[in-house]
Protein backbone atom coordinates (compact mmCIF):
# COMPACT_ATOMS: atom_id res chain seq x y z
CA UNK A 1 0.00 0.00 0.00
CA UNK A 2 1.31 3.63 -0.46
CA UNK A 3 1.57 5.61 1.88
CA UNK A 4 -0.30 9.09 1.73
CA UNK A 5 -1.57 11.54 4.10
CA UNK A 6 -5.64 12.16 2.96
CA UNK A 7 -7.24 14.35 4.53
CA UNK A 8 -10.47 12.65 5.91
CA UNK A 9 -12.45 15.75 5.99
CA UNK A 10 -12.07 16.32 2.12
CA UNK A 11 -10.51 13.68 0.58
CA UNK A 12 -7.60 16.08 -0.36
CA UNK A 13 -4.48 14.10 -1.25
CA UNK A 14 -1.44 16.34 1.40
CA UNK A 15 1.31 14.06 0.64
CA UNK A 16 3.06 10.63 -0.32
CA UNK A 17 5.98 9.11 1.23
CA UNK A 18 8.65 7.39 -0.31
CA UNK A 19 8.93 3.75 1.02
CA UNK A 20 11.59 2.25 2.29
CA UNK A 21 13.84 -0.44 0.49
CA UNK A 22 15.34 -3.63 1.43
CA UNK A 23 18.52 -2.28 1.84
CA UNK A 24 16.77 0.25 4.15
CA UNK A 25 15.51 -2.65 6.11
CA UNK A 26 19.32 -3.97 6.49
CA UNK A 27 20.40 -0.80 7.84
CA UNK A 28 17.31 -0.42 10.35
CA UNK A 29 18.49 -4.26 11.42
CA UNK A 30 21.95 -3.68 12.02
CA UNK A 31 21.70 -0.68 13.91
CA UNK A 32 19.20 -2.20 15.84
CA UNK A 33 20.90 -4.85 16.66
CA UNK A 34 24.20 -3.19 16.98
CA UNK A 35 22.30 -0.85 20.04
CA UNK A 36 20.70 -4.36 21.49
CA UNK A 37 24.28 -5.80 21.76
CA UNK A 38 25.35 -2.52 23.41
CA UNK A 39 25.51 -1.19 27.12
CA UNK A 40 22.87 0.82 26.08
CA UNK A 41 20.64 -1.77 26.14
CA UNK A 42 21.90 -4.01 28.96
CA UNK A 43 23.07 -1.82 31.34
CA UNK A 44 22.27 0.82 33.70
CA UNK A 45 18.58 1.62 33.10
CA UNK A 46 19.17 5.43 33.89
CA UNK A 47 19.93 6.79 30.39
CA UNK A 48 17.09 5.20 28.81
CA UNK A 49 14.66 6.19 31.52
CA UNK A 50 16.03 9.76 31.11
CA UNK A 51 14.79 9.64 27.23
CA UNK A 52 11.41 8.63 28.43
CA UNK A 53 11.06 11.65 30.43
CA UNK A 54 12.68 13.64 28.21
CA UNK A 55 9.90 12.14 25.66
CA UNK A 56 6.97 13.12 28.09
CA UNK A 57 8.08 16.86 28.26
CA UNK A 58 8.27 16.97 24.26
CA UNK A 59 5.01 15.53 24.01
CA UNK A 60 3.40 18.15 26.75
CA UNK A 61 5.66 20.89 24.52
CA UNK A 62 4.38 19.96 21.05
CA UNK A 63 0.58 18.82 22.02
CA UNK A 64 -1.29 21.27 19.96
CA UNK A 65 1.06 20.54 16.33
CA UNK A 66 1.09 16.67 17.32
CA UNK A 67 -2.72 17.18 17.82
CA UNK A 68 -3.38 18.84 14.52
CA UNK A 69 -1.41 16.51 12.31
CA UNK A 70 -3.36 13.43 13.94
CA UNK A 71 -7.01 15.59 13.44
CA UNK A 72 -5.58 16.18 9.64
CA UNK A 73 -4.42 12.88 8.91
CA UNK A 74 -7.25 10.45 10.43
CA UNK A 75 -9.60 13.00 11.24
CA UNK A 76 -9.79 12.53 15.04
CA UNK A 77 -11.72 15.40 16.60
CA UNK A 78 -8.92 17.90 17.78
CA UNK A 79 -9.74 17.60 21.46
CA UNK A 80 -10.01 14.03 21.13
CA UNK A 81 -6.35 14.15 19.53
CA UNK A 82 -4.96 16.82 22.80
CA UNK A 83 -6.38 14.09 24.89
CA UNK A 84 -4.52 11.11 22.79
CA UNK A 85 -1.01 13.00 23.04
CA UNK A 86 -1.08 14.19 27.00
CA UNK A 87 -2.17 10.12 27.61
CA UNK A 88 0.95 9.37 25.98
CA UNK A 89 3.18 11.65 27.91
CA UNK A 90 1.67 9.89 30.94
CA UNK A 91 2.98 6.60 29.48
CA UNK A 92 5.98 7.51 28.84
CA UNK A 93 6.36 9.19 32.68
CA UNK A 94 4.81 6.04 33.59
CA UNK A 95 7.41 3.86 32.73
CA UNK A 96 10.06 6.19 33.61
CA UNK A 97 8.78 6.28 37.25
CA UNK A 98 7.82 2.25 37.27
CA UNK A 99 10.42 0.50 35.30
CA UNK A 100 13.19 -0.08 37.85
CA UNK A 101 10.61 -1.74 39.91
CA UNK A 102 8.74 -3.76 37.24
CA UNK A 103 12.08 -5.02 36.01
CA UNK A 104 13.87 -5.50 39.62
CA UNK A 105 15.10 -9.10 40.56
CA UNK A 106 12.00 -11.20 42.13
CA UNK A 107 13.21 -14.09 44.58
CA UNK A 108 11.97 -17.79 44.55
CA UNK A 109 11.26 -19.43 47.85
CA UNK A 110 13.03 -22.82 46.74
CA UNK A 111 14.37 -26.02 48.42
CA UNK A 112 17.43 -25.59 45.64
CA UNK A 113 18.51 -22.73 46.88
CA UNK A 114 18.40 -19.07 47.04
CA UNK A 115 16.72 -18.41 43.72
CA UNK A 116 15.42 -15.48 42.08
CA UNK A 117 14.14 -14.09 38.35
CA UNK A 118 16.08 -11.21 36.68
CA UNK A 119 14.39 -9.35 33.33
CA UNK A 120 16.60 -8.62 30.35
CA UNK A 121 16.02 -7.68 27.03
CA UNK A 122 15.67 -10.38 24.13
CA UNK A 123 16.52 -8.32 21.48
CA UNK A 124 14.91 -6.42 18.40
CA UNK A 125 11.18 -6.51 18.18
CA UNK A 126 9.27 -5.85 15.21
CA UNK A 127 5.51 -3.60 15.61
CA UNK A 128 2.58 -3.38 13.67
CA UNK A 129 0.29 -0.65 14.42
CA UNK A 130 -2.92 0.90 13.24
CA UNK A 131 -4.04 4.27 12.94
CA UNK A 132 -6.83 4.69 14.65
CA UNK A 133 -4.62 6.00 17.48
CA UNK A 134 -1.71 7.31 15.56
CA UNK A 135 0.81 7.80 18.83
CA UNK A 136 -0.82 6.05 22.09
CA UNK A 137 -0.64 2.99 19.55
CA UNK A 138 2.91 3.33 19.46
CA UNK A 139 3.91 4.48 23.22
CA UNK A 140 2.21 1.55 24.53
CA UNK A 141 4.77 -0.47 22.61
CA UNK A 142 8.06 2.37 23.12
CA UNK A 143 7.80 2.83 26.30
CA UNK A 144 8.05 0.02 27.64
CA UNK A 145 10.53 -1.94 25.76
CA UNK A 146 12.67 1.57 25.91
CA UNK A 147 12.87 1.10 29.49
CA UNK A 148 13.52 -2.78 28.89
CA UNK A 149 15.88 -1.98 26.32
CA UNK A 150 14.45 -3.84 23.43
CA UNK A 151 15.10 -2.12 20.53
CA UNK A 152 12.33 -1.80 18.12
CA UNK A 153 11.10 -1.53 14.11
CA UNK A 154 7.92 0.01 13.71
CA UNK A 155 5.49 -0.50 10.77
CA UNK A 156 2.42 1.95 11.07
CA UNK A 157 -0.35 2.12 9.37
CA UNK A 158 0.08 3.47 5.51
CA UNK A 159 -2.71 6.18 6.23
CA UNK A 160 -0.94 8.06 9.13
CA UNK A 161 2.93 8.43 7.67
CA UNK A 162 2.98 12.04 8.76
CA UNK A 163 2.56 10.57 12.41
CA UNK A 164 4.81 7.81 12.14
CA UNK A 165 7.36 10.05 11.21
CA UNK A 166 6.92 12.60 13.67
CA UNK A 167 6.57 10.24 16.37
CA UNK A 168 9.91 8.68 15.49
CA UNK A 169 11.63 12.41 15.14
CA UNK A 170 10.64 13.00 18.86
CA UNK A 171 11.72 9.96 19.98
CA UNK A 172 15.28 10.47 18.11
CA UNK A 173 14.99 14.24 19.56
CA UNK A 174 14.20 13.09 23.18
CA UNK A 175 18.12 11.64 22.98
CA UNK A 176 16.81 7.73 22.27
CA UNK A 177 20.05 6.22 20.19
CA UNK A 178 20.09 5.04 16.40
CA UNK A 179 18.34 2.06 16.30
CA UNK A 180 15.85 2.14 19.56
CA UNK A 181 12.87 2.92 17.48
CA UNK A 182 13.26 2.81 13.81
CA UNK A 183 9.80 3.99 11.77
CA UNK A 184 9.77 1.82 8.19
CA UNK A 185 7.44 2.62 5.42
CA UNK A 186 7.39 -0.60 4.40
CA UNK A 187 5.18 -3.56 2.60
CA UNK A 188 3.74 -6.98 4.90
CA UNK A 189 6.32 -9.18 2.82
CA UNK A 190 8.80 -6.74 4.24
CA UNK A 191 7.26 -7.33 7.85
CA UNK A 192 6.97 -10.96 6.96
CA UNK A 193 10.76 -11.00 5.87
CA UNK A 194 11.51 -8.71 9.34
CA UNK A 195 10.20 -11.34 11.88
CA UNK A 196 12.12 -14.07 9.77
CA UNK A 197 15.47 -12.08 10.25
CA UNK A 198 17.54 -13.93 13.08
CA UNK A 199 18.20 -11.02 14.49
CA UNK A 200 14.46 -10.14 15.46
CA UNK A 201 13.08 -11.94 18.70
CA UNK A 202 9.68 -10.97 18.60
CA UNK A 203 6.50 -9.56 17.32
CA UNK A 204 3.88 -6.98 18.31
CA UNK A 205 0.90 -6.10 16.22
CA UNK A 206 -2.41 -3.97 17.37
CA UNK A 207 -4.75 -4.21 13.95
CA UNK A 208 -7.13 -6.57 12.23
CA UNK A 209 -7.97 -10.33 12.80
CA UNK A 210 -6.74 -11.07 9.37
CA UNK A 211 -3.32 -9.00 9.64
CA UNK A 212 -2.41 -10.25 13.67
CA UNK A 213 -3.33 -14.04 11.91
CA UNK A 214 -0.57 -13.26 9.08
CA UNK A 215 1.76 -11.43 11.44
CA UNK A 216 1.71 -14.73 14.45
CA UNK A 217 2.04 -17.49 11.77
CA UNK A 218 5.16 -15.99 10.87
CA UNK A 219 6.33 -15.10 14.19
CA UNK A 220 5.47 -19.06 14.97
CA UNK A 221 6.87 -20.10 12.29
CA UNK A 222 10.26 -18.82 13.31
CA UNK A 223 9.41 -20.09 16.65
CA UNK A 224 9.45 -16.05 17.64
CA UNK A 225 7.13 -14.48 20.52
CA UNK A 226 3.94 -12.52 19.28
CA UNK A 227 1.30 -10.31 20.63
CA UNK A 228 -1.80 -9.49 19.41
CA UNK A 229 -4.23 -6.42 20.40
CA UNK A 230 -7.16 -7.20 17.80
CA UNK A 231 -10.63 -6.34 17.02
CA UNK A 232 -13.44 -6.39 19.40
CA UNK A 233 -17.47 -6.17 19.67
CA UNK A 234 -17.81 -4.94 22.94
CA UNK A 235 -20.91 -4.88 25.23
CA UNK A 236 -22.43 -2.04 27.06
CA UNK A 237 -24.90 -4.06 29.57
CA UNK A 238 -27.58 -1.11 30.84
CA UNK A 239 -29.45 -3.22 33.71
CA UNK A 240 -32.41 -2.05 34.87
CA UNK A 241 -31.39 -0.59 38.20
CA UNK A 242 -28.39 1.67 36.30
CA UNK A 243 -28.55 5.28 36.22
CA UNK A 244 -30.06 5.66 32.64
CA UNK A 245 -29.27 9.41 32.49
CA UNK A 246 -25.14 8.37 33.09
CA UNK A 247 -25.18 5.11 31.60
CA UNK A 248 -26.86 7.19 27.70
CA UNK A 249 -24.68 9.41 28.11
CA UNK A 250 -21.46 7.58 28.86
CA UNK A 251 -23.00 4.81 25.90
CA UNK A 252 -23.48 7.76 23.58
CA UNK A 253 -19.35 8.82 24.26
CA UNK A 254 -18.52 4.93 24.68
CA UNK A 255 -19.77 4.54 20.76
CA UNK A 256 -18.63 8.01 18.59
CA UNK A 257 -15.32 8.67 20.48
CA UNK A 258 -13.20 8.58 17.72
CA UNK A 259 -15.89 8.58 15.02
CA UNK A 260 -16.88 4.73 16.44
CA UNK A 261 -13.24 3.79 14.95
CA UNK A 262 -12.05 1.82 18.70
CA UNK A 263 -11.00 -1.46 19.27
CA UNK A 264 -12.61 -1.12 22.55
CA UNK A 265 -15.82 1.12 21.31
CA UNK A 266 -19.17 -0.37 22.88
CA UNK A 267 -20.97 -1.97 19.94
CA UNK A 268 -23.44 -3.93 21.39
CA UNK A 269 -25.85 -2.27 23.45
CA UNK A 270 -27.64 -5.21 25.71
CA UNK A 271 -30.67 -3.76 27.23
CA UNK A 272 -32.53 -5.03 30.04
CA UNK A 273 -36.04 -5.33 28.94
CA UNK A 274 -37.66 -2.65 31.68
CA UNK A 275 -35.48 0.11 30.73
CA UNK A 276 -35.19 -0.84 27.06
CA UNK A 277 -37.44 1.90 25.60
CA UNK A 278 -36.57 4.48 27.57
CA UNK A 279 -32.64 3.81 27.16
CA UNK A 280 -33.11 3.91 23.23
CA UNK A 281 -35.73 6.83 23.02
CA UNK A 282 -32.54 8.97 24.82
CA UNK A 283 -30.23 7.36 23.08
CA UNK A 284 -31.56 8.09 19.76
CA UNK A 285 -32.23 11.74 21.19
CA UNK A 286 -28.40 12.60 21.52
CA UNK A 287 -26.93 10.32 18.77
CA UNK A 288 -29.60 12.97 16.34
CA UNK A 289 -28.42 15.87 18.43
CA UNK A 290 -24.82 14.92 17.50
CA UNK A 291 -22.91 18.27 15.57
CA UNK A 292 -20.91 16.75 12.41
CA UNK A 293 -18.05 18.46 10.85
CA UNK A 294 -14.45 19.12 10.45
CA UNK A 295 -12.38 17.52 13.39
CA UNK A 296 -10.81 20.80 14.08
CA UNK A 297 -13.57 22.67 14.78
CA UNK A 298 -13.82 23.02 18.19
CA UNK A 299 -17.66 22.24 18.81
CA UNK A 300 -18.11 19.22 16.30
CA UNK A 301 -19.14 16.22 18.26
CA UNK A 302 -18.39 13.72 15.53
CA UNK A 303 -15.96 13.66 12.69
CA UNK A 304 -14.92 11.85 9.35
CA UNK A 305 -14.18 7.84 9.21
CA UNK A 306 -10.48 7.70 8.59
CA UNK A 307 -10.89 6.78 4.64
CA UNK A 308 -12.67 6.45 2.04
CA UNK A 309 -12.11 2.75 2.11
CA UNK A 310 -13.70 2.83 5.65
CA UNK A 311 -16.83 4.64 4.78
CA UNK A 312 -17.22 2.16 1.85
CA UNK A 313 -16.55 -1.10 4.40
CA UNK A 314 -19.10 0.48 7.32
CA UNK A 315 -21.66 1.76 4.19
CA UNK A 316 -21.52 -2.13 3.05
CA UNK A 317 -21.79 -3.87 6.40
CA UNK A 318 -25.03 -1.60 7.36
CA UNK A 319 -26.64 -2.11 4.04
CA UNK A 320 -25.90 -6.01 4.40
CA UNK A 321 -27.14 -5.49 7.76
CA UNK A 322 -30.41 -4.15 6.58
CA UNK A 323 -30.68 -6.24 4.08
CA UNK A 324 -30.87 -9.14 6.04
CA UNK A 325 -34.11 -8.30 8.72
CA UNK A 326 -31.89 -5.62 10.54
CA UNK A 327 -34.30 -2.27 11.28
CA UNK A 328 -32.84 1.13 10.53
CA UNK A 329 -33.58 3.16 13.75
CA UNK A 330 -31.85 6.00 13.26
CA UNK A 331 -29.23 7.04 10.26
CA UNK A 332 -27.91 4.24 7.94
CA UNK A 333 -25.91 5.88 5.54
CA UNK A 334 -22.78 8.21 3.98
CA UNK A 335 -23.74 12.11 4.79
CA UNK A 336 -24.01 13.89 1.57
CA UNK A 337 -20.96 16.36 1.84
CA UNK A 338 -17.44 15.88 0.79
CA UNK A 339 -15.17 14.11 2.92
CA UNK A 340 -15.71 10.61 4.67
CA UNK A 341 -18.78 11.10 6.85
CA UNK A 342 -21.09 8.49 8.53
CA UNK A 343 -24.14 8.92 10.02
CA UNK A 344 -24.41 8.18 13.54
CA UNK A 345 -26.46 4.53 13.24
CA UNK A 346 -29.13 2.66 15.61
CA UNK A 347 -29.64 -1.15 14.19
CA UNK A 348 -32.37 -3.20 16.17
CA UNK A 349 -33.20 -6.29 15.32
CA UNK A 350 -30.48 -7.96 14.68
CA UNK A 351 -31.18 -11.90 14.84
CA UNK A 352 -28.76 -14.31 15.20
CA UNK A 353 -28.27 -15.56 11.84
CA UNK A 354 -27.59 -11.96 10.72
CA UNK A 355 -23.74 -11.61 9.80
CA UNK A 356 -23.90 -8.17 11.69
CA UNK A 357 -24.15 -9.95 14.69
CA UNK A 358 -20.83 -11.47 14.55
CA UNK A 359 -19.43 -8.60 12.70
CA UNK A 360 -17.35 -5.71 14.24
CA UNK A 361 -18.54 -1.86 12.99
CA UNK A 362 -15.76 0.49 12.79
CA UNK A 363 -17.53 3.72 13.09
CA UNK A 364 -20.78 5.40 14.56
CA UNK A 365 -23.11 2.30 14.20
CA UNK A 366 -24.86 1.32 17.66
CA UNK A 367 -26.39 -2.11 17.83
CA UNK A 368 -29.53 -2.53 20.31
CA UNK A 369 -30.64 -5.54 22.26
CA UNK A 370 -33.32 -6.63 24.27
CA UNK A 371 -32.71 -9.24 27.13
CA UNK A 372 -35.11 -10.45 30.26
CA UNK A 373 -32.57 -10.89 32.65
CA UNK A 374 -28.69 -10.85 33.80
CA UNK A 375 -28.11 -14.77 32.16
CA UNK A 376 -29.96 -13.54 29.19
CA UNK A 377 -27.46 -10.64 29.03
CA UNK A 378 -24.18 -12.72 29.95
CA UNK A 379 -25.09 -15.04 27.17
CA UNK A 380 -25.76 -12.94 24.61
CA UNK A 381 -22.29 -11.19 25.66
CA UNK A 382 -20.75 -14.10 25.72
CA UNK A 383 -21.90 -15.19 22.10
CA UNK A 384 -19.24 -13.64 20.01
CA UNK A 385 -16.06 -14.45 18.47
CA UNK A 386 -14.12 -11.52 19.86
CA UNK A 387 -13.11 -10.84 23.64
CA UNK A 388 -11.57 -7.69 24.26
CA UNK A 389 -14.01 -5.19 26.58
CA UNK A 390 -17.31 -4.31 28.14
CA UNK A 391 -19.11 -2.33 30.19
CA UNK A 392 -21.68 -2.97 33.00
CA UNK A 393 -24.03 -0.65 34.06
CA UNK A 394 -25.74 -1.09 37.67
CA UNK A 395 -26.10 0.95 40.90
CA UNK A 396 -25.88 -2.60 42.56
CA UNK A 397 -22.43 -2.88 42.74
CA UNK A 398 -22.16 -6.41 43.95
CA UNK A 399 -24.97 -7.24 40.84
CA UNK A 400 -22.77 -5.68 38.16
CA UNK A 401 -19.31 -7.14 39.72
CA UNK A 402 -20.83 -11.13 39.02
CA UNK A 403 -21.87 -10.17 35.75
CA UNK A 404 -18.19 -8.86 35.02
CA UNK A 405 -17.24 -11.91 35.97
CA UNK A 406 -19.15 -13.99 33.92
CA UNK A 407 -18.09 -12.10 30.84
CA UNK A 408 -15.37 -13.46 28.47
CA UNK A 409 -13.29 -10.59 27.97
CA UNK A 410 -9.88 -9.51 28.78
CA UNK A 411 -11.71 -6.04 30.53
CA UNK A 412 -14.87 -5.08 32.51
CA UNK A 413 -15.63 -1.67 33.36
CA UNK A 414 -18.54 -1.22 35.81
CA UNK A 415 -20.48 2.23 35.28
CA UNK A 416 -17.70 3.44 32.73
CA UNK A 417 -16.94 3.08 29.16
CA UNK A 418 -14.06 0.50 28.47
CA UNK A 419 -10.89 3.14 28.71
CA UNK A 420 -7.10 2.94 29.30
CA UNK A 421 -4.66 3.85 31.86
CA UNK A 422 -0.93 3.64 31.81
CA UNK A 423 -1.11 1.82 34.99
CA UNK A 424 -4.11 -0.61 33.75
CA UNK A 425 -3.18 -3.87 31.62
CA UNK A 426 -4.83 -3.77 28.58
CA UNK A 427 -5.76 -6.73 26.03
CA UNK A 428 -8.11 -9.11 25.40
CA UNK A 429 -9.37 -12.99 25.02
CA UNK A 430 -10.64 -15.19 22.04
CA UNK A 431 -10.16 -13.59 18.54
CA UNK A 432 -9.56 -10.41 19.59
CA UNK A 433 -6.02 -11.56 20.31
CA UNK A 434 -3.51 -12.72 23.32
CA UNK A 435 -0.57 -10.57 25.65
CA UNK A 436 -1.57 -7.41 27.30
CA UNK A 437 0.21 -3.75 26.91
CA UNK A 438 0.83 -1.34 29.62
CA UNK A 439 1.18 -1.96 33.45
CA UNK A 440 3.89 -4.39 34.89
CA UNK A 441 2.05 -6.86 32.64
CA UNK A 442 3.09 -5.34 29.33
CA UNK A 443 6.82 -5.11 30.18
CA UNK A 444 6.85 -8.16 31.04
CA UNK A 445 5.86 -9.68 27.16
CA UNK A 446 9.42 -9.16 26.07
CA UNK A 447 11.74 -9.81 28.71
CA UNK A 448 13.90 -12.60 29.50
CA UNK A 449 12.80 -13.47 32.92
CA UNK A 450 15.78 -15.66 33.75
CA UNK A 451 15.84 -17.96 36.89
CA UNK A 452 19.45 -17.90 38.96
CA UNK A 453 20.19 -20.37 41.20
CA UNK A 454 22.53 -20.37 44.19
CA UNK A 455 22.89 -23.73 45.24
P1 LIG B 1 -5.26 -3.56 9.80
O1 LIG B 1 -5.69 -3.44 8.41
O2 LIG B 1 -4.97 -4.90 10.34
O3 LIG B 1 -3.98 -2.63 9.93
C1 LIG B 1 -3.20 -2.59 11.12
C2 LIG B 1 -1.74 -2.61 10.74
O4 LIG B 1 -1.41 -3.88 10.19
C3 LIG B 1 -1.37 -1.59 9.66
O5 LIG B 1 -0.07 -1.10 9.93
C4 LIG B 1 -1.39 -2.43 8.40
O6 LIG B 1 -0.64 -1.89 7.36
C5 LIG B 1 -0.78 -3.71 8.92
N1 LIG B 1 -1.04 -4.92 8.15
C6 LIG B 1 -2.16 -5.26 7.47
N2 LIG B 1 -2.02 -6.50 6.95
C7 LIG B 1 -0.79 -6.94 7.31
C8 LIG B 1 -0.05 -8.13 7.05
N3 LIG B 1 -0.56 -9.14 6.36
N4 LIG B 1 1.20 -8.23 7.56
C9 LIG B 1 1.73 -7.23 8.27
N5 LIG B 1 1.10 -6.07 8.54
C10 LIG B 1 -0.16 -5.93 8.06
O7 LIG B 1 -6.25 -2.91 10.82
P2 LIG B 1 -7.29 -1.76 10.55
O8 LIG B 1 -8.49 -2.42 10.02
O9 LIG B 1 -6.71 -0.62 9.84
O10 LIG B 1 -7.45 -1.30 12.09
C11 LIG B 1 -8.55 -1.52 12.81
C12 LIG B 1 -8.55 -2.84 13.55
O11 LIG B 1 -7.62 -2.78 14.62
C13 LIG B 1 -9.89 -3.08 14.17
O12 LIG B 1 -10.26 -4.41 14.11
C14 LIG B 1 -9.65 -2.66 15.62
O13 LIG B 1 -10.57 -3.20 16.51
C15 LIG B 1 -8.25 -3.14 15.83
N6 LIG B 1 -7.63 -2.44 16.97
C16 LIG B 1 -7.35 -3.15 18.10
C17 LIG B 1 -6.81 -2.50 19.19
C18 LIG B 1 -6.49 -3.27 20.45
O14 LIG B 1 -5.72 -2.76 21.27
N7 LIG B 1 -7.01 -4.45 20.66
C19 LIG B 1 -6.54 -1.15 19.14
C20 LIG B 1 -6.84 -0.45 17.98
C21 LIG B 1 -7.39 -1.13 16.90
P3 LIG B 1 -1.34 -1.08 6.15
O15 LIG B 1 -1.95 0.13 6.75
O16 LIG B 1 -0.18 -0.75 5.27
O17 LIG B 1 -2.33 -2.01 5.54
Amino acid sequence: MAYQTVNPANNQLIKEYKPHSDADIEAALGRADALYRSGWATGDITPRLNVLRRLAELLDERAEALAKIASQEMGKLIKQSRGEVALCAQIARYYADNAPRFLAPVKYPSELGEAWVEHHPIGVLMAVEPWNFPYYQLMRVLAPNLAAGNPVIAKHASIVPHCAETFAQLVHEAGAPEGAWTNLFISSEQVAAIIADPRVQGAALTGSEKAGSAVAAQAAKHIKKATLELGGNDVFVVLDDADLAKAVEIGVQARLNNAGQVCTAAKRFILHEKIADSFLAQFSEAFSRVKIGDPLDESVGLGPLSSREALETLTKQVNEAVKNGAKLHLGGQPLEREGSFFAPTILTGIARDNPAYFEEFFGPVAQMYVVKDDDEAVRLANDSHYGLGGAVFSQDIERAKRMASRIETGMVYINWLTDTAPELPFGGVKRSGFGRELSDLGIKEFVNQKLVVVH
